[in-house]
């Protein structure tokens, strides 16, 4: 679920919300009632980082598996 990110125009506040993509934005400040603009979060940016790392380790981790093949038919041929 990512992290959406407002900042009201009225306050200054910032929100950051858990929200499914399903949900509608927030529009109104819960402080003051003001106006709330949508921004890019950096939380979700770091999220989609993780994704890539955990992809990166279990390709590494395939990687590692097969040089063991490979390792194991050496000695065979040795
Ligand atoms: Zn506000």
């Amino acid at each position: 679920m990512p992290i959406y990110e407002y900042e009201c125009k009225s306050c200054g506040k910032h929100f950051e919300v858990w929200q499914k993509i399903t949900d509608e934005p927030l529009k109104v400040c819960k402080e003051c009632g003001g106006e709330l603009i949508k921004l890019i979060s950096e939380s979700s940016f770091i999220l989609k980082g993780t994704g890539w790392y955990v992809t990166d380790y279990a390709r590494k981790e395939k990687e590692k598996k097969r040089k063991r093949k490979k390792n194991k038919k050496k000695k065979i041929l040795l």
